[in-house]
């Protein structure tokens, strides 16, 4: 399932290949984001253009709406959206902590009410495996408790209680035909939890291992931390991922901590406020600076946008909102993810990852208002 095909010799970094119901995935990978059954403003031709080769969906929002019946009734959500390729689904307990207005905790999951309509409504590990296995995931992940980054040592001690309780819980639940189910590693930035949480999620045999709680408001120290705790309890023969993380530079570092599977919402969501990421950083296509200016968003890229299109014409479409510029910017930004592993996937077969990895992030200048867009994250 699972295939560690090289590692690095000089830092954790891995080449890989996974397995699924619906497909082949070379790790390292970048997965975007479609919560609400659709990578925004992408249709599925141009994800598989650019490369993409496993997208996300979303428990708590495709349970909410369009609700199983439906996507039941259309034979899956591979059917049901037209993307014949692997999915991996979130369990909902982000959402359930990040969204949910009101919400009580229980011994087998949370009464919450939908961030919708207000109507009661119950989510935990039975449920998040139910909804899954009818959603047809390829990889599903375990019902989680992921406090935010404020919460206090005793709050974080509780919320790993909670997920490895779950964990063994989801674990017990029946699956979709050839579905993976990953484990999720929570814990802050303690050491002491992150390694009692592996060091009782790994026994309980899932398919790969998310390291979570990392999305969640921390400074980026910190989110490099938490990976650095977590990965030396993880299994070397199975599959890493760290959920909701980040820039393309972020992605690079992690890569070399040992991470082989990413997704993130930036891509898409920095591109509807008309920002483009390149590998020098964010720029700004709806500044004034770019009015007249006719060169592509990024030299040197291959991606739709960048062949057919100008810094001046984008600008225009985004000024006077018409739908295309927010479309080719979500074409480049998430081209430039995907393209971004795949050349770490190149390094990594040639035996040179330490260096495309030293001038890569030497030449990526973070930009502090994309970070804080990050701490918003809620719709993973
Ligand atoms: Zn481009």
């Amino acid at each position: 399932m699972f295939e560690l095909l090289k590692t690095d010799a000089h830092t954790k970094a891995r080449l890989g290949r996974l397995t699924t119901a619906h497909g082949v995935i070379d790790t390292p990978t970048f997965m975007p984001v479609g919560t609400q059954g659709t990578v925004k403003a992408l249709d599925p031709r141009e994800l598989r253009e650019m490369g993409t080769q496993i997208i996300l969906g979303n428990t708590y929002h495709l349970n909410l709406r369009p609700g199983l019946d439906i996507i039941r009734a259309a034979g899956g959500l591979h059917q049901f959206i037209n993307w014949p390729a692997p999915i991996l689904t979130d369990s909902g307990g982000f959402q359930v902590f990040s969204l949910a207005k009101i919400r009580k905790i229980k011994p087998h999951g949370v009464e919450f009410r939908s961030h919708l309509d207000g109507s009661l409504l119950f989510l935990g590990p039975k449920e998040a495996m139910e909804i899954q296995r009818a959603l047809g995931s390829d990889i599903a992940m375990v019902f989680d408790d992921c406090p935010p980054h404020t919460s206090t040592p005793r709050e974080v001690r509780a919320a790993v209680e909670r997920t490895i309780h779950w964990a063994r819980e989801c674990r017990e639940q029946p699956r979709a035909p050839g579905q993976l189910v990953f484990g999720i590693v929570q814990g802050g930035s303690d050491a002491a939890l992150r390694e009692e949480c592996a060091k009782a999620i790994v026994p309980m045999q899932f398919d790969g291992y998310a390291i979570g709680g990392v999305s969640v408001g921390e400074p980026e120290s910190e989110m490099m931390k938490a990976v650095e705790l977590a990965e030396p309890f993880l299994p070397a023969d199975q599959p890493r991922y760290a959920m909701g993380l980040g820039t393309p530079a972020q992605l690079v570092e992690m890569v070399a901590r040992g991470v082989d599977m990413f997704d993130c919402v930036l891509p898409t969501r920095v591109a509807r406020n008309g920002t483009a990421f390149t590998r020098k950083g964010t720029v700004i296509i709806k500044a004034g600076f770019n009015k007249a200016d006719f060169r592509p968003m990024e030299e040197n890229c291959d991606c739709f946008a960048c062949r057919h299109f100008t810094r001046a014409y984008l600008r225009h479409l985004l000024n006077v909102n018409e739908i295309l510029g927010i479309r080719m910017l979500s074409v480049h930004n998430s081209h430039l993810f995907l393209k971004v592993m795949a050349d770490v996937r190149t390094a990594l077969a040639a035996g040179n990852f330490p260096e495309f990895r030293r001038e890569f992030v030497a030449n990526y200048v973070p930009s502090r208002k994309v970070l804080s867009t990050r701490k918003k994250e809620t719709e993973r």
